[in-house]
């Protein structure tokens, strides 16, 4: 080695050492997106209510079918009151000749009305909806016998409002933690889905519109809630499943596995959050996944995909255990941050992040963009040491 490379080597040793400052000094940096070409990103409501729910108005099956694909959605899960039919949604909502579609995906399901409270049922293929009706009054124990005998995906709805979710959540799969585009009155469904977390129980969080009223049409009558469809409607919040492929089955994989963001509306960007447990650059956890923590820092990556407002800042905020661990401010067209954290090497640590900032207005439902406020988005947790039989 002369003296002239030795010279170089130390002026690029510099460089390095200057570039590593640089890196923590401007946290966030902007890397590459990253694409994960193993599935899908589906996005769609889980939580609609047709004719089929006596308190709806001018919203048929047809109707909310149309209105799903002309905002772009994959997926839509119609979810009546079981109790307007006494159970038998099989032939009513599912048997409903408008209940068809070519391109988009509809779940069977149904919203599983009982004194102790809500939740929804989601399911790739039709199901005995009236077995889980015929024992709602029952204990939970036995609840979950006939769930689980069914096969299908339970979940608790608008867990702090009226008619909470009032049984053990070792029933459910996943919880409702954004209703509707009012996001503020879900500060509580948050808290309590934390503290589910915090037990060791891996439930997804997703979103529901609770939609009951459509925009009559000029042979429709309007309702006295007519209205609200200017508020709220399909897609306010969008619930989007990273799915191995586009079919139902795929859909309600995604919604076991918690490969799930929700945005507040069909327009609005896509949170995606990932992790190098691996240390090779490759990412291979998404927000759902579980590892057996090493102890050792791993670093994260959180990326806004889809229509931003690229003048616009987002603050995105990182939920480790319930607390808030730090927040970021991005800007730009697909911005994406990475950072850094050591999940405890004994005991369970969950990452979730939110995103914050201005909402990207929804025309389809003029209203609802100001009653979001300022949530754009949220993702589900990364997690360490938890046990997925737990
Ligand atoms: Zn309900
Ligand atoms: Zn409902």
């Amino acid at each position: 080695m002369n003296i002239h490379s030795k010279y170089l080597q130390f002026f690029f040793s510099l460089c390095l050492l200057w570039n590593a400052f640089e890196v923590k000094a401007q946290v966030p940096t902007n890397p590459p997106a990253i694409v994960n070409s193993s599935g899908i990103w589906l996005k769609g409501d889980l939580h609609v209510h047709s004719r089929h729910s006596t308190e709806s108005s001018n919203n048929s099956v047809a109707k909310i079918i149309n209105f799903s694909k002309s905002v772009g959605m994959d997926y839509m899960a119609i979810t009546d009151h079981d109790n307007h039919v006494k159970g038998d949604v099989a032939h009513h909502t599912w048997t409903d000749p408008e209940f068809k579609s070519d391109s988009l995906l509809l779940l069977y399901g149904a919203e599983w009305t009982t004194t102790r409270g809500h939740g929804n049922v989601f399911s790739d293929k039709p199901y005995n909806h009236q077995q889980l009706y015929d024992i709602r009054d029952a204990r939970d124990v036995n609840i979950a016998k006939v769930k689980n005998s069914l096969g299908v995906h339970l979940s608790a709805n608008h867990p702090s409002g009226k008619d909470n979710f009032g049984f053990s959540y070792d029933l459910v799969q996943s919880i409702e933690v954004w209703n509707s585009a009012v996001w503020p009155k879900n500060a509580n469904a948050i808290m309590i889905w934390d503290d589910m977390l915090s037990s060791g129980r891996m439930i997804t969080g997703r979103g529901g519109s609770d939609a009951h009223h459509g925009v009559p049409t000029s042979t429709e009558k309007p309702s006295s809630n007519t209205y609200q469809a200017e508020y709220n409607y399909i897609g306010t919040p969008t619930t989007w499943v990273f799915a191995k492929e586009r079919s139902l089955k795929a859909v309600v994989d995604a919604l076991n596995n918690g490969n799930v963001s929700v945005s507040s509306n069909p327009f609005a960007p896509r949170v995606e959050f990932y992790a190098d447990f691996k240390g090779n650059g490759k990412f291979e956890m998404m927000m759902g996944n579980t590892a057996i923590s090493t102890g050792k820092p791993i670093q994260f990556q959180v990326q806004l995909i889809g229509k931003l407002l690229p003048k616009e800042q987002y603050t995105i905020t990182v939920i480790k255990n319930g607390s808030k661990l730090n927040a970021f401010q991005v800007t730009g067209e697909m911005p994406a941050l990475q950072f850094t954290d050591a999940p405890a090497l004994q005991g369970r640590t969950y990452y979730r992040v939110t995103v914050e900032g201005k909402n990207t207005e929804y025309p389809e439902v003029p209203k609802s963009a100001a009653l979001s406020e300022k949530m754009v988005a949220l993702s589900n947790p990364i997690y360490f040491n938890f046990d997925p039989n737990f």
